[in-house]
């Protein structure tokens, strides 16, 4: 995606989030650098971080000089500067951390909860977000950002599986956790918030294009292409695990096929098979299936990389990733890469919540055509209005 800045006035929140945007990913950054990427003056640059400075949301370090000159002002963003919560809820409990600007995690704390319903699940998310904003009492809290296991909108699937959320349907999610928090509240899938949480703060970091295989209670994986995590028509591009990969094989009661793929390859089928064939029996059957999940993955996109996450224990992610080597060959097998084919990333459950935050903050913060022109309605302008007022 290319940044770039607009000359009309009304314009001003929307470039003010242009600049914010180019600093977070480019950041350590000059202003003439930014002005040359999003195509605006200096003067008008320099003025947005004059703003975003007042509004503590980045800061700014004299670089060394280098010959004659003026030395530049590196701009980064200033991670104390704003804070989300994100949450995650699925069909063992519900987690909620308090992340800041860089998606670091302050404080973290979960709940076991046998498929929570939505009124306890909002209960105890507003439970705990309360507790955890007391870790930064004077700090700007930007909104909530929930993950919650896919798919959505499916009118074929069930929602009654071991591996999906019972009693969600049609409830107003967002609406219902604002009121329980008094934050802007937003939702987004699981796995979608994992692979956000890659590209922005993990293994995806540098890459474009990539694949997030997730084994979560159920497995899910999203492709982000062009940087940015591909939505398909639903929000459900992706979604490997519902792929039958075994003829005739175990009913899958989420969606109603034959042989799905996290029957077998899943946290899910982790605990229900390790029971009955041990840990490394269980590995040894999901193996083939994860390295037949690659090859399609592979032949289908041509990732740069497949980052593989997800909630099963450490030591668990490492074997099954060792055991499905050697790779098929496939579409991806090159002797001029730059990265592996196959990328294990242990972040898990932290992915997830900053990932969720992350959702919070994209919200908020990025820059999308129709943003409000009005500065007292723009909440990146909040601290001068509090001034203002006060
Ligand atoms: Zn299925």
């Amino acid at each position: 995606m290319s940044l770039r800045g607009t000359n009309q006035e009304s314009g001003r929140p929307y470039n003010r989030r242009i600049v914010l945007e180019t600093i977070r990913l480019h950041g350590p950054i000059a202003r003439g650098e930014i002005a040359r990427r999003v195509g605006l003056t200096v003067q008008t640059v320099s003025t947005i971080i004059r703003e975003l400075e007042l509004q503590d949301f980045i800061k700014g370090a004299r670089e060394e000089p280098k010959g004659r000159g003026y030395p530049a002002t590196a701009l980064t963003l200033n991670p104390e500067g704003g804070f989300a919560i994100g949450a995650n809820v699925s069909p063992i409990g519900v987690d909620v951390a308090l992340i800041n600007l860089a998606g670091d995690i302050i404080g973290q704390e979960g709940r076991e909860i046998v498929n929570p319903d939505p009124d306890r699940a909002f209960a105890e998310i507003a439970r705990i977000a309360a507790g955890l904003r007391r870790l930064r009492p004077a700090g700007r809290m930007l909104g909530l950002g929930m993950a919650m296991p896919g798919p959505f909108d499916v009118e074929a699937m069930s929602f009654v599986g071991p591996t999906t959320l019972q009693g969600w349907k049609d409830v107003p999610i967002a609406e219902r956790l604002a009121a329980a928090t008094g934050l802007p509240a937003f939702v987004g899938g699981d796995v979608a918030s994992a692979a956000l949480s890659e590209r922005l703060y993990g293994a995806g970091r540098n890459l474009q294009e990539f694949y997030y295989l997730y084994l979560g209670v159920g497995t899910g994986g999203r492709l982000v292409h062009g940087g940015q995590v591909l939505r398909g028509a639903r929000g459900n591009a992706g979604e490997i695990g519902h792929v039958p990969f075994i003829p005739d094989g175990e009913y899958c009661p989420s969606c109603g096929n034959r042989g799905c793929l996290e029957r077998y390859l899943s946290v899910e089928a982790f605990d229900r098979r390790s029971k009955i064939v041990g840990e490394d029996g269980w590995i040894k059957e999901a193996a083939p299936l994860l390295r037949t999940a690659i090859l399609a993955i592979e032949n289908l996109f041509d990732p740069e990389t497949i980052i593989f996450g997800g909630l099963a224990p450490e030591g668990v992610m490492k074997k099954l990733a060792r055991a499905a080597e050697p790779l098929l060959p496939s579409v991806s097998e090159r002797r001029d890469r730059k990265v592996p084919r196959f990328t294990l990333s242990i972040t898990g459950k932290a992915a997830l919540l900053r990932g969720a935050a992350a959702l919070a903050f994209s919200n908020v913060l990025a820059p999308r055509i129709g943003t409000s022109g009005d500065d007292d309605n723009d909440p990146l302008m909040q601290k001068s209005k509090a001034e203002k007022a006060a």
